[in-house]
């Protein structure tokens, strides 16, 4: 447990990737949002940043080669004389970085050192699209803000709690000793930041709740939360596993990829196949973006109502699992761009799941609207909840700890039987 924390710190939060790198900049405590904004294609002629401060949006336009000069620009921008928020960048007090892959290295945030920078290199092999401009946004930072403490926060750290009988794919056990092929699972700071918002609005404590958080954005996953912790989450070694996605097809009988090789598909073609062409838009024929094809089906469109059919008996199967591996459920939060917004969506998949005692209140449902609400009806055995995620202050809030000088507490038994390392300063102290 932590003391409480008065000292004021301006925290930056950057999610960097392989074209667009996020930024927020917060005050902190109490992550009052200061100044935010994205640069956009990176690496293209249009390359942009876009910067909202003070209720006004301020765009330039210029070519951004890598993410390290878009870390560059944004620090211009955060210090500029009129849409900076900030004199000079100095007043900075420590930056939080979005990393997607710790492998089974980190079981929670840690404060960036050498050793820490070495892991999410390795780690790149598994996350080859994420974790390299992860660690260039990392880099660059450190190279502007050389005095300031960095931390990252892992999308597969939440998920360290899965035990290894949930873990481990049926396969030769070498290939999980030799390359780490397992569950890892992702969106795990969104998980963890609804799992634990939805036992505070129920009055628990964050290792009192039972939940099945289902994350639904362009990126879809479910996750079985037990006592505050995850047990079991759809995505996999890859965020390609689990329910269908916008453009990713989600569990699939892994023939078919040989199949399609004895068809004359290559790697390269079978992967941007399965991440790319497949989902919601591999299923319509006509878009990935759920806004389309609510409109398309509403009009008549067999192929986008079919698209929607799936997406939801797929996810009515995971809360149904995942009931049957908690025993009981305490909640069902929904939160993403579609679980936040599409009332018709929670409407269907929640109709779909009323034997694990869920009870929707449609007129509560209509009204929750990209906002937090509680959907279901007083009767509901099972609460439902609508929690918009917000991934970014939950890593302001880790930063804002760890800077604050966490001490290194761990040595958590982590799930594979190893002791996690000693030289990380770890934030969350477990309960047992
Ligand atoms: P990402 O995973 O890229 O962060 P989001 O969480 O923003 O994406 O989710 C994007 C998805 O949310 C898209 O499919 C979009 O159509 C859907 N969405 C956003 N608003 C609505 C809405 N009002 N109704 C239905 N779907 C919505």
């Amino acid at each position: 447990m932590f003391e409480r924390i008065a000292a004021k710190m301006k925290v930056l939060v950057i999610n960097a990737g392989s074209s667009s790198v996020k930024y927020y900049l917060y005050q902190m405590p109490g992550a009052e949002v200061l100044a935010r904004g994205l640069v956009e294609k990176i690496g293209e002629e249009t390359s942009a940043l876009s910067h909202y401060y003070h209720g006004k949006i301020h765009t330039i336009t210029s070519k951004v080669k890598d993410v390290q000069k878009a870390i560059e620009l944004i620090l211009q921008t955060l210090a500029d004389k009129e849409v900076g928020a900030l004199q000079q960048i100095s007043e900075i007090g420590a930056v939080g970085h979005r990393v997607v892959h710790g492998g089974e290295e980190f079981t929670d945030s840690v404060i960036i050192n050498e050793k820490v920078i070495a892991s999410i290199k390795k780690f790149a092999d598994l996350a080859p699209l994420h974790n390299p401009p992860n660690l260039d946004g990392i880099l660059a930072a450190q190279h502007h803000l050389p005095n300031v403490k960095q931390v990252a926060c892992f999308d597969t750290a939440f998920h360290s709690t899965i035990p290894k009988v949930a873990y481990m794919y049926a396969l030769p056990y070498e290939l999980y000793e030799k390359y780490g092929i397992r569950r890892y699972g992702f969106h795990g700071i969104s998980h963890r930041y609804v799992a634990r918002r939805a036992a505070a609005i129920m009055g628990k404590g964050k290792y009192d709740i039972n939940a099945i958080t289902c994350h639904l954005g362009n990126g879809c996953s479910v996750t079985a939360v037990k006592e505050g912790e995850s047990i079991d989450t759809s995505m996999g070694l890859t965020p390609l596993e689990g329910v269908p996605m916008g453009t990713r097809s989600g569990d699939l009988d892994p023939a078919i990829l040989f199949y399609l090789a004895g068809k004359g598909y290559d790697v390269n073609e079978l992967n941007t196949l399965c991440n790319k062409q497949s989902g919601l838009l591999g299923l319509s024929g006509i878009s990935n973006d759920m806004r389309n094809l609510q409109e398309c089906a509403r009009k008549g469109d067999a192929r986008a109502k079919l698209a929607i059919d799936v997406f939801c008996y797929r996810i009515k199967k995971y809360v149904g699992a995942y009931a049957a591996v908690l025993d009981t459920v305490d909640a069902v939060v929904f939160t993403g761009g579609i679980g936040e917004n599409s009332v018709f969506m929670r409407e269907k998949i929640c109709n779909s799941v009323t034997q694990i005692g869920v009870q929707l209140d449609l007129t509560k449902n209509k009204d929750a609207v990209a906002k937090e609400a509680e959907i279901n009806t007083k009767d509901s055995k099972v609460k439902v909840f609508v929690i918009p995620t917000n991934e970014q202050a939950a890593i302001a809030n880790d930063t804002y700890k760890l800077a604050n000088g966490k001490q290194p507490i761990v040595s958590k038994q982590n799930p594979s039987g190893n002791i996690a390392q000693e030289h990380m300063e770890t934030l969350h102290g477990r309960k047992g």
